[in-house]
């Protein structure tokens, strides 16, 4: 069994993917790949097929069998060819398919992997952030850099993205991951490389955890059972793997009935003699998964620890936006307005997918946001995504709204993040705070069967390429149910029992 690229993907997406994926039960694993996933693979393999359109002349070791390919790809650099597609590279259980393989002026060779996302992550203009390497981009190069030094074909740690926009992002692994954390990505790489080989051989086991990252994973259902069977402490909200594992093994306390017998005072006492103790986890965050693995187990009610009011308005507004991140495209602005005991939904939909129609419906949202009553409307929203979306869509079209007037927007204490109240004021009996488990805990039905974001995104690159008006139908319910959940949510929180923290 070989050690690729995907395998590291995997495991620094969820370190037990590897494990359960050779050794997991089998019938359990999903057969379908999720939708969202094969849409992201679908535009990848476009994306590539775009950019090695335009690439020049190369040598297209594609075809044949993993040996054949590895030996044409071998003599393909003997022979110095510049450039080199699907070329595979191998040495002992380490396997490589790298994009491309492009001699540099000096002779070596380096990877050059073709993705359809940014070449970097964390890029914030407006707070001055620079942007830093993917740990999955990085670790991948890495591999086929690894391959290539030990094949002979290159000295240097040297590896190549082009990205969405096709930039070129060199990626140094030698380079330190962060400012304040010195490991280099190359260190990074070893140290995955050899968890990941321990899991392969079944030498070490880790177990399951709950996280958002499952939802797209073919074990899901598989997971949550084992998580939900042994009452694993990731059913905490937020807790977390890391945390599990620090509970697990400075405590020797594996399930939520343990855990609720945990004894505050006793830690603060322990953590005081020793630094080391229940690392990266404090009395505050301790206190906090008690009380929500509490109302978990044992009195199965949401609770408010503070009085939650919402402003007296004329005009409210439940607000969600829609966009596909496979192109960065903001397709749908949609609104469920109430306002004097009527209701109704507005959108600002795009029927093309190009920066004109991007900017038409953005601009159409912010008039309708200026024809509401002045000073006598409150906004309410999910999570910070639409904030983040908005400073970039003002970023690209500057002249359609100040930077000013879109903070100010969100800094008006009637522009509401819900998703910030029911982290700092509330708990609920659930392992997720998503507006789709919260919603449907109030009793909330979404009209489709399977709702999601990343259906949303599938069916509207469906309607761009059909035109099907029953698509855009269901886009149009998806969105609408999604902003009528965020004012249930709203109504709800109004009516929550209030407890005292302590
Ligand atoms: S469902 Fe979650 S825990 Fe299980 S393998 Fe997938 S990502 Fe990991």
């Amino acid at each position: 069994m070989h050690i690729t690229a995907s395998q590291l993907y995997n495991y620094i997406q969820c370190p037990h993917r590897v494990w359960r994926d050779i050794y997991g039960p089998q019938d359990e694993k999903e057969k379908e790949a999720n939708s969202f996933v094969e849409l992201l693979w679908e535009k990848g393999v476009q994306h590539e097929e775009k950019i090695i359109s335009r690439i020049g002349d190369f040598t297209d070791t594609s075809k044949g069998s993993l040996e054949e390919r590895f030996e044409k790809t071998k003599e393909a650099m003997d022979n110095k060819t510049p450039l080199i597609y699907q070329g595979v590279i191998q040495h002992k259980n380490l396997l490589g398919i790298p994009d491309l393989l492009k001699k540099l002026p000096d002779g070596n060779y380096i990877a050059v992997d073709i993705k359809s996302g940014s070449g970097l992550e964390g890029v914030d203009e407006h707070e001055g952030k620079e942007g830093k390497f993917k740990k999955h981009y990085a670790a991948q190069l890495c591999l086929y850099t690894d391959i290539l030094n030990k094949l002979g074909y290159s000295n240097i740690k040297v590896g190549r993205i082009i990205d969405i926009h096709g930039e070129e992002v060199d990626y140094d692994l030698m380079s330190p991951r962060g400012k304040k954390n010195p490991q280099t990505w190359w260190e990074f790489y070893e140290q995955i490389k050899k968890h990941v080989e321990f899991l392969m051989k079944n030498q070490y086991k880790n177990k399951p955890a709950m996280a958002g990252i499952c939802k797209l994973c073919p074990w899901y259902k598989s997971c949550k059972k084992w998580c939900d069977e042994t009452q694993d402490l990731t059913n905490i909200f937020y807790l977390g793997r890391s945390n599990r594992d620090v509970i697990n093994d400075d405590l020797s306390i594996n399930n939520i009935e343990e855990f609720l017998d945990l004894d505050i005072e006793n830690i603060k006492k322990e953590k005081k003699k020793d630094k080391s103790y229940l690392k990266g986890l404090g009395e505050t965050s301790l206190s906090k998964y008690l009380r929500r693995a509490d109302i978990l187990i044992n009195t199965k009610e949401p609770v408010a620890y503070e009085p939650i009011v919402f402003p007296e308005v004329e005009c409210e507004l439940f607000f969600d936006i829609e966009d596909d991140p496979t192109q960065e495209f903001v397709y749908m602005h949609g609104v469920y307005e109430r306002r004097g005991g009527k209701e109704r939904y507005v959108h600002f939909t795009a029927e093309k997918v190009n920066d004109e129609e991007e900017k038409r419906v953005w601009g159409d949202f912010w008039e309708y946001i200026k024809s509401l009553p002045k000073d006598n409307f409150a906004v309410y929203y999910y999570s910070h995504h639409e904030k983040t979306t908005y400073r970039k869509l003002q970023e690209q079209y500057s002249d359609v709204i100040s930077m000013e007037e879109v903070e100010e927007f969100f800094e008006n204490p009637n522009v509401i993040d819900l998703y910030k109240i029911v982290l700092k004021e509330t708990d609920f009996p659930l392992g997720s705070y998503s507006l789709k488990a919260i919603a449907n805990y109030m009793g909330f039905k979404w009209r489709d069967e399977s709702p999601s974001g990343a259906l949303s995104i599938q069916w509207f690159n469906k309607y761009i390429e059909t035109g099907d008006k029953s698509i855009l139908k269901r886009i149009l319910e998806y969105n609408e149910d999604d902003c009528k959940a965020t004012m249930v949510l709203k109504d709800g929180l109004e009516k929550l029992q209030l407890i005292n923290k302590n």
